[in-house]
């Protein structure tokens, strides 16, 4: 936790904030090792970030002074992830790391190799995936909350959706063995689209080109979903 992220019910006014839940409280007890006077890096949940002065620290409470809260959060990537619905697990650790990496629009996408198990997890529910979203901010210090929208038929998405998409964002479609390599450094507004463990299936990969998306891959080597996503952002961007 590099930032602690005040959301609305946090804020009690008068540059006066109070944080009482087991999981902040535990960690400015056991890893900051925090005591009263001590000034702590903030952000305010859609807004600004700066220092706040830790007044009163309790079992259940900790109480805070905002001081100098001038500092925006970081640019945004300017990309909208597609991410064809990973496992549970995967999936968990998949929201934490793009959210720290500056990811703000994000489509979880049924594809014929997502299980369809996965979209009944608990793990889709909207405050557990509030949760990641909340320790990427944390972790990065950012304090905007990604957009994250759920698209449980893959033929909706690329009859529906894809098609305005488009007009907005260059299509780039992460699959191994397209001819082209994952481009580096782009300045444009791309919507990145990742397959499944199992990988998009040929017809959805030939619907994703015809539609106007552009294939690439990243070396012969083939990467789990975390990491290959984690690999195309820092290579693009
Ligand atoms: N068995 C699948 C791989 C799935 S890996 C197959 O051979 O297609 C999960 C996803 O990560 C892929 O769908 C792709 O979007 C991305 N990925 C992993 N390694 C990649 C690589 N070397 N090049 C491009 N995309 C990759």
């Amino acid at each position: 936790m590099n930032l602690i992220l005040l959301s609305p019910d946090d804020l009690t006014g008068d540059n006066r904030a109070c944080i009482s839940d087991p999981r902040r409280l535990g960690h400015l007890h056991n890893v900051h090792r925090s005591t009263p006077g001590d000034l702590l890096t903030v952000g305010i949940q859609g807004g600004a970030m700066g220092k706040a002065r830790l007044t009163e620290l309790t079992a259940e409470r900790a109480y805070f002074t905002l001081e100098t809260m001038d500092e925006p959060p970081p640019a945004p990537l300017p990309v909208h992830l597609v991410l064809a619905l990973p496992r549970p697990r995967m999936l968990a650790r998949t929201l934490e790391h793009v959210t720290a990496l500056g990811v703000k629009d994000i489509t979880l996408l049924h594809t014929k190799r997502v299980e369809k198990s996965y979209w009944q997890s608990p793990e889709l529910r909207t405050e557990k995936i509030h949760q990641h979203l909340v320790l990427g901010l944390e972790q990065a210090r950012d304090t905007q909350l990604p957009n994250v929208t759920l698209s449980k038929g893959f033929r909706p998405f690329l009859e529906e959706q894809l098609p305005s998409l488009l007009k907005q964002y260059r299509g780039l479609l992460a699959h191994p063995g397209m001819p082209h390599a994952c481009p580096r450094d782009v300045k444009y507004p791309t919507l990145l689209l990742v397959g499944p463990e199992g990988g998009f299936i040929a017809w959805e990969v030939e619907q994703l080109l015809a539609a106007g998306c552009e294939g690439m891959h990243l070396g012969p080597r083939i990467l789990r979903v975390e990491t290959a996503v984690t690999a195309l952002l820092s290579r693009l961007f």
